[in-house]
Formats: structure tokens, C-alpha cells, sequence
């Protein structure tokens, strides 16, 4: 049995990175999956087309999640595409790093808007069906860095903590309506990003991780499936490191 049979799924920024590997996951786990990113571009069509090969129903939206009004109008032409919504996945994230001293008004705002109003906006998209429902599942994207802090990411780690304290708040106030709230927050993950990285730095990073190894997409990916499934009906609130043993 599928874990995650009859549910429809919302992932933004999922065009790329982290965010398409859940997108693949979770309709391995037989969900179908309305996925978002910035632009309607070969990455998103190609994405789309690898899901409906999967056998499920998928579509991907062009939506910047930062804004409010589009977000509302994506959600509501999902609901008229897919007809529900179990599970919302807030992937959509960048970094603007610098150190404070040179960070820019842009740098904070732009992170800001796209990191931690975004987790608003698609929150309260989805909430009214989600509540009708009496059925949701929201993973909000946070990071090692909102929880630890990080030197030339004051941007960055400030918005990755509003994201802990949302989904805490979100978690209080939906609980009796069986929406569950919880964030992940994903250590050294190796992506492309970091695959442009100097080899020798990221030896020097993978043998601070008692694990020793970063982390994949896959792994991040494999916690939002336990997330948004069944498997963790009575876990709502929490925050699951997903970093190797980092925080330890
Ligand atoms: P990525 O840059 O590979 O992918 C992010 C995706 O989000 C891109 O496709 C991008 O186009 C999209 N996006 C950006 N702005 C958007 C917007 N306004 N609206 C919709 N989509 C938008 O990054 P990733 O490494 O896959 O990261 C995914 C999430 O995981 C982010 O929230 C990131 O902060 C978090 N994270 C990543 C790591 C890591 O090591 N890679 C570690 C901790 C947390």
C-alpha cells in the first residue's frame, strides 16, 4: 500500500533541487502533486512530465510565492484542477548572503518575502479547504540555520526561525481540526548549488557531521513523506532535523 494514496499534494519551488525530489517522491507514494516555481520553463514541464509518467495526476504552476494575490488565484486554480488538498509542502527558499555590516535593505526584504511570507501565503491559501476537510498536512522548509544561526546569513537564519515559530503557532491554533503543522530543517544538503563548491571545503564540512556525509535531496524528501503521511498522525509542532547528526 502507498503511503500517500487519494492525497493531493502543493509544493512550491519545486522546479529544481530539494523541492522536485519531494515532488518525485511523494508521487512515488502514489499522491498527486501541483507543484510551483517562478517560471513556466523547461525545468517545470519537464518535472510535470516525469510525474504523469508516474501515473498520477500532476501540473505545475508558474507562482511566486512571495505574493499574496497569486498565491490565492494558483491555490484556487488547483482546487478547480485537483478538487482537494491534503498536503502543502513551503519549499520555496533563497539565500542573499552577506555579512550584516554590507547587507543591503533588498537583501533582507527580498529573503524575507520569498523565505517566510511565502509560508503565510500558501498557508492561509489552502486553509479554508484544509479545514473543510478536517485533513491537512503542512511542512514548512526551515533550515540548521534558523535554529543555530549563521555568520553572513542574518537574512537568511532570521527567516528560517520565523518559519519555526509559525508552524508552532499554526500547529496550536489548527490542531483541533486535524491539520497538522511541522518543519524540517535540513542540514549540509549536496545539490548542484553545492556541487559548484571547492572539493576540499566540503571535505572540511562532511567531517564535522557525525554521519559523516551530507545530506541528499532524497533524504529530506524521504522525512516530508513520513510528514505529510499517516505514519505521523499524532505529530504535529515539531521540528525534524534532517542534518546527520549536526546539531547533536
Ligand atoms: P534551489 O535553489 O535548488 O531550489 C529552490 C527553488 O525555489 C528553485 O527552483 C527556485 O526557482 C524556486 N523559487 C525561488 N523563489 C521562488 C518564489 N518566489 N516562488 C516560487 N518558487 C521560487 O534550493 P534547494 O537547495 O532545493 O532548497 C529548497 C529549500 O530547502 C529552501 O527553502 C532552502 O532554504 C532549504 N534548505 C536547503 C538546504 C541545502 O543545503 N540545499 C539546507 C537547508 C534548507
Amino acid at each position: 500500500m502507498k503511503l500517500l494514496n487519494g492525497k493531493t499534494a502543493i509544493v512550491t519551488g519545486a522546479s529544481r533541487g530539494i523541492g522536485r525530489v519531494i515532488a518525485l517522491k511523494f508521487a512515488e507514494e502514489g499522491a498527486d502533486v501541483a507543484f510551483t516555481d517562478l517560471l513556466a520553463d523547461e525545468h517545470l514541464k519537464s518535472l510535470e512530465n516525469e510525474l504523469k509518467e508516474m501515473g498520477v495526476k500532476a501540473k505545475g504552476y508558474a507562482s511566486d510565492a512571495s505574493s499574496f494575490e497569486k498565491s490565492q488565484e494558483t491555490v484556487s486554480e488547483i482546487l478547480k484542477e485537483f478538487g482537494n488538498v491534503e498536503i502543502l509542502v513551503n519549499n520555496a527558499g533563497i539565500t542573499r548572503d552577506g555579512l550584516l555590516l554590507r547587507m543591503n535593505e533588498k537583501q533582507w526584504d527580498m529573503v524575507i518575502a520569498i523565505n517566510l511570507k511565502s509560508v503565510f501565503n500558501l498557508t492561509k491559501a489552502v486553509l479554508s479547504q484544509m479545514m473543510k476537510q478536517r485533513n491537512g498536512s503542512i511542512i514548512n522548509m526551515s533550515s540548521v540555520v534558523g535554529v543555530k544561526g549563521n555568520a553572513g546569513q542574518a537574512n537568511y537564519a532570521a527567516s528560517k526561525a520565523g518559519i519555526l515559530g509559525f508552524t508552532k503557532s499554526v500547529a496550536l491554533e489548527l490542531g483541533s481540526r486535524n491539520i497538522r503543522c511541522n518543519a524540517i530543517a535540513p542540514g549540509f544538503i549536496e545539490t548542484e548549488m553545492t556541487a559548484k563548491l571547492d572539493e576540499e571545503t566540503v571535505k572540511g564540512w562532511r567531517k564535522t557531521i557525525p554521519l559523516r556525509r551530507g545530506g541528499t535531496p532524497e533524504d529530506v524528501a524521504n522525512a516530508c513523506v513520513f510528514l505529510a503521511s499517516e505514519k505521523s498522525s499524532y505529530i504535529t509542532g515539531q521540528t525534524l532535523h534532517v542534518d546527520g547528526g549536526m546539531l547533536t
